[in-house]
């Protein structure tokens, strides 16, 4: 498969075409940001981590069979993917209620959710990646009705199958987000699962071990994000 032109740069990824129009190579970079852009760093290695996290999550999802964008993990920073129309709508799930909900809602942090709460975000840095509903989505024509049934219906059962996944690696899933995108007319998983895009709380000690510790200058973010692979691979 040979590179060619980028066709996308991201916060956290590049995106190339191929010669084959129906797979692109997605590159990690170690760049990281936050609050939409504010605060920026750069976490080292932080590339070859979400790749081999997301690589891992993607098959493991696909085995149980969701369908995704993942083709395969080309090396430490690359992947090769199918070439999707990204949907421009975030899904964000919550088991438990900690981040933007416990500051817009005043839902108290910590409150574990007697079922998982379902977002939508209207993916969109100029707006801040506002909250939305499906009479939005449809108004603006984000998706149809028939796309977004299915990004629900997958959305949960990823969310049953990730829950009991990371919880046998000693992880608690808070929270995360998806991107889905279009594909020869179907709906697939798109973009990355990583430490970069869930809230993951260590089962015993509840110690954070994702993105949030570089959001809130905690500390050790490498040693965290080396630590989810670890466990992942065991
Ligand atoms: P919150 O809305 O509380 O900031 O985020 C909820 C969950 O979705 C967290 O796991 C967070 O990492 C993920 N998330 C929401 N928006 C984004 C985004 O724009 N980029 C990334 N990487 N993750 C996001």
């Amino acid at each position: 498969m040979e590179k060619l032109e980028m066709l996308y740069e991201g916060k956290a990824k590049r995106v190339y075409k191929t010669d084959d129009k129906d797979k692109y190579i997605v590159e990690y970079k170690d760049d990281a940001t936050a609050f939409n852009g504010l605060k920026k760093g750069s976490v080292h290695d932080k590339g070859v981590v979400n790749n081999k996290v997301s690589s891992i999550i993607f098959a493991i999802l696909e085995e149980k069979g969701i369908p995704t964008h993942m083709v395969s993990q080309i090396n430490d920073r690359e992947q090769l993917v199918k070439a999707v129309e990204i949907v421009p709508v975030e899904v964000i799930i919550r088991n438990l209620a900690t981040g933007s909900i416990t500051k817009r809602l005043g839902i108290e942090d910590g409150l574990v959710f007697d079922e998982p709460v379902l977002e939508f975000c209207y993916k969109n840095d100029d707006y801040g990646d506002p909250v939305i509903n499906e009479y939005h989505i449809r108004a603006m024509k984000l998706a149809t009705e028939s796309e977004m049934a299915k990004i629900t219906e997958y959305t949960f059962t990823i969310n049953e199958m990730l829950i009991d996944f990371f919880k046998s690696k000693g992880l608690r899933l808070v929270d995360f987000k998806l991107e889905f995108g279009r594909y020869k007319g179907d709906i697939i998983l798109a973009d990355e699962i990583s430490p970069d895009t869930c809230r993951l709380w260590d089962l015993e000690t509840n110690e954070k071990m994702d993105k949030d510790r570089f959001r809130k200058d905690l500390g050790n973010v490498e040693e965290a994000y080396q630590e989810v692979l670890q466990r992942l691979k065991l």
